[in-house]
């Protein structure tokens, strides 16, 4: 079975809390405060799994912990760190805060491995808080709460192209006879699952992968709406292939059906829509030497740019001219692999949301507008400014909280200066 969405519940390690006790020695009335510190909680961490193409696995347990640290001891004992949990996923994986939707994580290209919730720090023990005036403190620091989040999880494959097409139309033949893969091929509507990837090999060099799109539905054209389930996967593919059956053989209308598909590109998301296309015209040994259906596809769709190849992927006609186009456009296509960029860092939300902050005009420079406040303090104190991740943070967090909002109705100006706990930005929108 495949699945590519799960909805999940993790939880890291609460710290150990810190213990209080007291030397007990022989002839000695008094100890001193000898209670050990809490252990480590442990951590919710992700890791890309080769092995895996499905987030099936979490359809069937949806809690996942890690273990609390364990509490001080005395005679200064520690106590023992929580183990983190490693929960495995195929590449590709999206992580999301579940009820914003908001990407906390991309698995896929350099990212094999991230911790997404932080256990807690354990507690000092009592032996910590002796002071002079204080010689038996009978505290101890708590250990750090546990944090928990819901987390959707969502499979978008990583291919360079992108076959999509309606039921039978023949994408999974053209994949199992360009490719090592071996999709099932089968007459039938109950379409695909799985989004099926292929290694294209081009004879002098070169080759990509291919991912055969599921997901659109039998029913789609009698108004089902064709669902965005397989709009999903082709996210990050760079070209897309449209397959349709040029000889009709099940009534469908390939003209239609392209129209069809790309309304629904579009209405899911523009720049998708606007990437390169190219029409695979199949089964046309069932045409034989009708060439009326190519002629019609070629005079529609040429002149918007898109070219139409005629190709029987059963018989195997026309797939190296298709192909070698095919690799032309991904030459032609930016390079930079498609990936979604952290909306929402765990840990680092919530802890000041609620805290007050200021926007003012500078009243003795010129030019110069000051944020300041507990809620900006907070958040510098979490935020790596000198990283890239950090800094997006940064610019979000002031996006989000309306402080770019306020900057403007306060009057500021292009190329005005920002001050904020000793940094100093130019405000450009
Ligand atoms: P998919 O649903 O788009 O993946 O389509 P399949 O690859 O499973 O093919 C559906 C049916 O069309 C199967 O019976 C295939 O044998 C048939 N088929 C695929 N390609 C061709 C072709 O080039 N010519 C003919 N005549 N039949 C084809
Ligand atoms: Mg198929």
């Amino acid at each position: 079975m495949f699945a590519d969405r799960a909805k999940i519940y993790i939880r890291s390690g609460k710290g150990g809390d810190g213990h209080v006790s007291f030397r007990r020695e022989l002839y000695v009335p008094n100890g001193g405060p000898d209670g050990g510190d809490g252990g480590r909680g442990g951590d919710v961490i992700f890791e890309v799994d080769e092995g895996l193409n499905t987030l099936y696995d979490y359809r069937h347990r949806r809690k996942f912990k890690a273990e609390d640290g364990e509490e001080g001891g005395k005679r200064r004992c520690h106590g023992k760190d929580g183990s983190d949990i490693i929960l495995k996923v195929p590449e590709g994986t999206i992580i999301r805060e579940a009820e914003s939707g908001k990407v906390i994580a991309d698995m896929s290209g350099e990212n094999r491995r991230q911790t997404i919730l932080k256990g807690g720090r354990g507690g000092a023990g009592n032996q910590h808080f002796a002071t002079s005036t204080m010689q038996v403190p009978k505290y101890a620091q708590p250990g750090q709460p546990a944090q928990e989040l819901e987390v959707l999880l969502e499979l978008k494959v990583i291919a360079d192209v992108g076959l999509v097409g309606f039921p039978n139309v023949g994408k999974s033949t053209l994949l199992s006879r360009v490719t090592n893969a071996q999709p099932k091929i089968a007459n039938y509507h109950f379409t695909t699952l799985t989004p099926n990837l292929g290694v294209v090999d081009l004879e002098g060099g070169g080759g990509f992968v291919i991912a055969d799109i599921p997901g659109l539905i039998e029913g789609a054209s009698e108004g089902v709406g064709l669902g965005h389930e397989f709009l999903r996967h082709i996210e990050r593919t760079r070209v897309l292939i449209h397959m349709v059956d040029a000889a009709s053989t099940e009534g469908r209308d390939p003209i239609e059906d392209i129209y069809a598909i790309n309304k629904e590109l579009k209405a899911y998301n523009e720049e998708i829509a606007g990437r390169p296309q190219v029409i695979a015209a199949n089964k046309v040994d069932v045409l034989g030497e009708d060439t009326e259906p190519i002629e019609r596809l070629k005079k529609e769709f040429e002149p918007q740019g898109i070219r139409v190849f005629p190709i029987s992927a059963v018989a195997g006609q026309g797939l190296k001219e298709l192909l070698y186009y095919v690799k032309e456009l991904l030459d032609a296509a930016p390079q930079e692999a498609i990936v979604f960029e952290p909306e929402y860092f765990p840990g680092e939300e919530l802890v000041y949301v609620n805290l007050p902050y200021t926007v003012v005009k500078s009243e003795e420079e010129e030019g110069v507008y000051i944020v300041e406040g507990p809620r900006i303090e907070k958040m510098l104190g979490y935020t790596n400014l000198d990283s890239e991740k950090g800094f997006a943070f940064f610019q979000k967090f002031l996006k989000d909280t309306g402080i770019l909002d306020e900057l403007e109705k306060a009057g500021i100006q292009e190329g005005d200066t920002v001050r904020m706990y000793g940094l100093a930005f130019d405000y450009y929108r």
